[in-house]
């Protein structure tokens, strides 16, 4: 079985960015023969399913999409260039069953619906799609931009002010004390599911500070070393989730009840009733493919 880190979403990718192709070198046709091209469908992505499904469809396939939105160029997969557009979402009608299949990304990672190395790829293009979506205008002027360089900036005409687009840095702490982590679960978490807290890195902050202030703000508890364990692009919209291991040096809960429903201890024993799916109030951990399942299996094995 593959390990806890194997099974992590969009970790995975093979997409070589070429940012000297983007900027130096013009890009390549969308239409030639071994382009792959992304689609979305509003949130969803458009599939070619059968024995190895996937996302990366082929210039003819996606010539049934409507012309006129922004096509961006990611850079190249097993040397294939590949190009990704977001569409309006009643265009997946354009691509009916059986030849495709539409799905949302957060299913697709978690059905491991494509290879693990096109989930990274989706990751980026979602991401970057997103952000052009929301910044057609120029933050220091208000001036329509331009998107350049394959899609990995927008310039104005106006001011000549580069904008690139973001990810926002989020923390997502193991809190552990003697044979207890710290568990909650948010006031929108889907069913029964608890996870680790997690919250924004600020402006002029460290990850170290972060993982301490947000830990405090949302549980009263007091945090003492931090280190960090492993990094997740997390594409809804551009997060990228930073995995830390931190240990408590107080034990009372004062919770915050706009951030979290519940907060609590748990022991190994109980975690791994959760794990399990057999705990007595019927909660539950994160699904693997999100870090925090990475970072409380890591407790449960006793690796922390
Ligand atoms: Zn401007």
């Amino acid at each position: 079985m593959a390990d806890a880190y194997d099974r992590l979403g969009f970790v995975k990718s093979r997409l070589v960015r070429h940012g000297a192709e983007r900027e130096h070198v013009a890009v390549p046709p969308v239409d030639a023969p071994g382009t792959g091209i992304l689609l979305f469908a509003g949130d969803r992505v458009i599939l070619r399913p059968g024995e190895t499904p996937t996302a990366l469809l082929t210039p003819d396939e996606a010539a049934r999409r409507p012309d006129g939105p922004l096509t961006i160029f990611l850079g190249r997969f097993e040397d294939r260039p590949v190009f990704a557009t977001a569409l309006p979402e009643d265009a997946a009608e354009s691509f009916p069953e059986p030849d495709f299949r539409i799905s949302d990304l957060r299913g697709i990672a978690a059905q491991g619906a494509v290879a693990a190395e096109e989930l990274g790829l989706l990751a980026t293009a979602k991401s970057v799609l997103a952000w052009h979506g929301r910044n057609g205008f120029c933050s220091n002027c208000g001036t329509a931009t331009e998107p350049k360089a394959g899609g990995f900036r927008r310039e104005c005409p106006a001011c000549g002010m580069h904008h690139f687009p973001r990810t926002d840095p989020v923390v997502i702490m193991l809190v552990h004390r003697g044979d207890a982590c710290l568990i909650g679960r948010g006031p929108h978490f889907p069913g029964t599911m608890y996870s680790c807290l997690a919250g924004f890195v600020e402006p002029g902050e460290t990850i170290e500070d972060a993982v301490r202030r947000e830990t405090f703000e949302e549980t009263g508890i007091a945090v003492g070393s931090v280190r960090y364990r492993a990094s997740q692009p997390w594409p809804f919209p551009s997060s990228l989730m930073i995995g830390c291991v931190a240990e408590a040096t107080t034990e009372v809960i004062t919770r915050d009840p706009l951030e979290l429903a519940e907060a609590r201890w748990v022991s190994r024993a109980e975690l791994r009733t959760m794990f399990d799916a057999c705990h007595p109030e019927g909660i539950t951990a994160p699904q693997p493919l999100a870090i925090a399942h990475l970072l409380l299996r890591d407790f449960l094995d006793g690796t922390v």
